[in-house]
């Protein structure tokens, strides 16, 4: 198969990790008969750098009309006080508004190899933490209406949360269906005990669970997920929710794992294309260092071959690559254990590449 790839490498460990991601899908490549064709497209602040805007028109017609798009990270402090109309985060929601990427997937897994970097205590992470946050990306607070004005002699700040019934049913249908080819348990988060926009997206919910009668179904309110994501990990399987509650759950679900380096993140239309990114920043602190962990873009690469292109076999291949380097002992520094090998970022490609 033939597919035409965007990569956006962006700032700081950006270039670094994705240039790992490319050893091992041109292993893929080579395995499988593939060929992938990569067009680079300047993103964050190294696009401000050249054209004054995080993103042009031009490279977001070719994100538009590509397979499938591949993302490093964006910003740095040498970007932090430009203008906030033209800041490097701009071209990511850009970017996700303009391909109607409006379901994130964000699986959290925990290593067995490296079990020792969750914070969580033994007895409660020995049944796993293997689970899929689905978080609507384009609706509710973020992209409401929001406005600053005096009422009373005072300063008053308003921010609109808005969901419409079709939003809701889309990525409740993204989030059935990955329960589907999981283990079947999906929780809905909301906080429909207060909000008026929870108690629709309850209701949608529930109309779409009786189209799924093999999904095990409940509803969680978001102050107890948060609670039940540190208590009890394991009982979660697909958890779906709203922009802000997946933003800030996903947040706390990767902590559980230890180590964001090693965190992949799809994020998906209603076709097939998608753009795939690690969940970190572009880690101005390492960057340039050859220190960087790349499992997670390279994990997200996986998602890619998966979700985009369909290929099963070869996103097995790559997971399966990733967990015979850390079965080796190879580690890079965020992830290193005693008795372990510490390896570099391109090392740890060399590595993930040979195991294909
Ligand atoms: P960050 O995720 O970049 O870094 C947080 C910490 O984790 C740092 O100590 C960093 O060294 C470490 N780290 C991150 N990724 C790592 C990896 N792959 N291997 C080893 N260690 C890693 O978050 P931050 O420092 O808050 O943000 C830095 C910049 O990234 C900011 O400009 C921020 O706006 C931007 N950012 C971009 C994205 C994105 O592009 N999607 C996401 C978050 C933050």
């Amino acid at each position: 198969m033939e597919k035409n790839i965007v990569v956006l490498r962006g700032d700081g460990i950006g270039p670094e990790i994705i240039g790992e991601t490319l050893k091992v899908l041109k292993k893929v490549c080579e395995k499988f008969g593939h060929t992938f064709n990569y067009t680079d497209v300047d993103i964050g602040g190294c696009s401000i750098d050249k054209y004054g805007v995080p993103i042009t028109d031009e490279g977001m017609e070719k994100c538009k009309n590509c397979d499938s798009v591949l993302l490093g990270a964006v910003g740095g402090p040498k970007w932090d006080n430009v203008d906030p109309l033209v800041r490097p985060e701009k071209a990511l929601l850009a970017v996700r508004s303009e391909l109607g990427l409006f379901a994130n997937l964000r699986p959290t897994k925990l290593f067995s190899q490296i079990a020792s970097a969750s914070p969580l205590k033994n007895e409660i992470i020995q049944g796993g933490i293997d689970l899929v946050i689905v978080r609507e990306l384009t609706g509710g607070i973020y992209f409401g209406k929001r406005s600053t004005f005096s009422e009373n002699g005072e300063k008053v700040a308003v921010d609109e949360m808005k969901y419409a019934e079709h939003e809701i049913e889309r990525i409740g249908r993204v989030a059935f269906e990955t329960a589907l080819k999981r283990k079947k348990r999906l929780a809905s988060v909301d906080k429909a005990n207060v909000l008026d926009s929870s108690r629709l997206w309850r209701s949608v919910m529930h109309r779409l669970s009786s189209e799924y009668p093999d999904v095990d179904f409940s509803n969680i309110l978001v102050d107890n997920a948060a609670m039940q994501l540190i208590k009890n990990p394991s009982q979660f399987d697909v958890i779906v929710t709203e922009n802000m509650f997946g933003d800030i759950l996903s947040d706390e679900a990767s902590m559980l794992t230890g180590s964001i380096g090693m965190m992949p993140s799809a994020s998906l239309s209603s076709g097939t294309l998608g753009m795939y990114e690690p969940i970190h920043g572009s880690a101005p602190d390492i960057a340039g260092m050859d220190i960087a962990n790349p499992l997670g873009t390279i994990l997200s690469a996986a998602m890619m071959l998966r979700y985009s292109f369909d290929m099963h076999s070869e996103a097995n291949a790559v997971e399966e690559a990733v967990n015979a380097a850390l079965n080796s002992g190879y580690r890079t520094a965020d992830i290193m254990q005693p008795d372990m090998t510490k390896v570099g970022c391109s090392k740890m490609g060399d590595i993930v590449a040979e195991n294909i």
